[in-house]
């Protein structure tokens, strides 16, 4: 058995050797978009096939519209991304124009987060694993001359006292015993591991959770402190913050329990739907400005020679700083698979292409 991660609910679930057949229940290339061969071979082993990684990594302003952002060469106005509080009916595709699908989506927007950090790990490979390819950032290894803004998602809030004793955040871990936050919450955000490699840089990372608004009201910040299960070549990891905060534990669970029913709901809708298009839908932070959504066509799954790497293509746009935001195909809600991957590169202006999927919604 492989590494196992936990799903988007807290528990855990097998990760690695999932066949095709089983995630989709017979996916062909009809419903998934035609697989295409990725990668390159390198001594006799195929890579997975990547693009420009999407960290925008000289943000000097965090928050606000993107209105305020000139020099976008990839999506020039930023027309294609819609706030969070003015994503309504009009912008989903016909199929999914309803308010419970409407709701969902908004219901997974709360969870989006902004990661900002400002240092590079000595930890950072020279290349991707078995490639020339340059690993992201590795020029800047062991030193502070970024300010990189990514995406992510929080994946499970739970207290921690009982298991893990005092508080592990960045104020607590400065104080003596007695000093430190006996009731406390580790938050476990999703991300890309180029975002966040390992804990060295996780330990420099500030989550910015729902950040929604032009004014950057209600906005809460966290510091992380550790990163957890990560993976280079299938680019995702988990990080873990901490808050004190009962109220905003509260709000977190409530938002992912009002996810959950209204996933259940949706399943309960399309269970016998099976002629519909396939859509994505990609919530981020594109250049670090508050949250946004953007809709697009599902392009197919990625396939590495004969094998399915459970990675999404689709056209729904991204910029620099959407990387680690989620990616979400609107496709299998008929037979009750709410999937979602980190987001992980451009392949063009107009295609990109997620991490490897394993991620329930
Ligand atoms: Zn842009
Ligand atoms: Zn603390």
């Amino acid at each position: 058995m492989g590494n196992i991660i936990p799903n988007f609910f807290g528990s855990w679930e097998p990760y690695q050797n999932v066949e095709c057949q089983n995630a989709w229940a017979g996916c062909d290339a009809s419903e998934a978009g035609a697989p295409i061969t990725g990668g390159k071979l390198v001594n006799g082993k195929l890579t997975r096939r990547r693009g420009d990684h999407e960290v925008d990594e000289r943000c000097v302003e965090v928050g606000g519209p993107l209105s305020s952002m000139s020099s976008c060469t990839k999506h020039p106005g930023h027309t294609d991304f819609i706030p969070v509080p003015e994503f309504g009916l009009r912008h989903l595709p016909r199929p999914y124009r309803n308010k419970l699908v409407l709701d969902f989506l908004k219901a997974c927007a709360n969870l989006v987060v902004r990661l900002h950090l400002g240092f590079i790990s000595d930890g950072r490979p020279e290349k991707w694993p078995g490639t020339e390819d340059r690993y992201p950032f590795a020029v800047h290894r062991g030193t502070d001359l970024v300010s990189n803004v990514g995406s992510g998602w929080v994946s499970r809030v739970r207290p921690c006292w009982e298991e893990h004793g005092l508080c592990r955040c960045a104020t607590c871990r400065e104080m003596e015993d007695e000093g430190k936050e006996r009731r406390w919450w580790e938050v476990l955000i999703v991300t890309a591991r180029h975002v966040v490699f390992d804990s060295v840089e996780a330990k420099m990372c500030e989550v910015t959770l729902f950040d929604d608004h032009k004014d950057g009201s209600g906005s809460v910040v966290l510091m992380a402190y550790e990163m957890g299960l990560g993976h280079t070549e299938e680019d995702f990891c988990f990080v873990m913050c901490a808050t004190h905060d009962p109220k905003v534990a509260e709000r977190l669970q409530e938002m992912m329990d009002e996810r959950e029913t209204l996933s259940d709901m949706i399943v309960q809708q399309y269970q016998h739907v099976d002629d519909i298009p396939t859509n994505t839908v990609v919530i981020s932070h594109p250049h670090g400005r508050m949250k946004y959504v953007s809709v697009g066509e599902f392009k197919g799954l990625e396939k590495m020679g004969d094998k399915w790497i459970y990675s999404f293509r689709h056209t729904a746009a991204t910029c620099p700083g959407s990387s680690g935001g989620v990616v979400l195909p609107l496709i299998g809600w008929w037979r009750g698979l709410f999937r979602a991957a980190p987001h992980n590169f451009a392949l063009t202006s107009s295609e990109n292409l997620s991490g490897r999927w394993g991620f329930f919604f």
